[in-house]
């Protein structure tokens, strides 16, 4: 199950994701590979770092 995970701390830089095998994270919006630099137990605390389009697709 997705999870919002952080891909870098600039604006719109949390994603809705899925970890993979290899320690990676694939975004839902645009399907990116990144490396997560944290995984959030819940919703985003700080709206202005979700990205948009992930948040739009739930
Ligand atoms: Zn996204």
């Amino acid at each position: 199950m997705a999870k919002w995970i952080v891909a870098s701390l600039s604006d719109g830089g949390t994603h809705k994701a899925e970890l993979t095998n290899d320690g990676l994270a694939k975004s839902e919006c645009d399907g990116d590979l990144f490396r997560p630099l944290a995984v959030l137990p819940g919703n985003p605390a700080d709206p202005a770092q979700t990205c948009q389009r992930c948040n739009e697709q739930h």
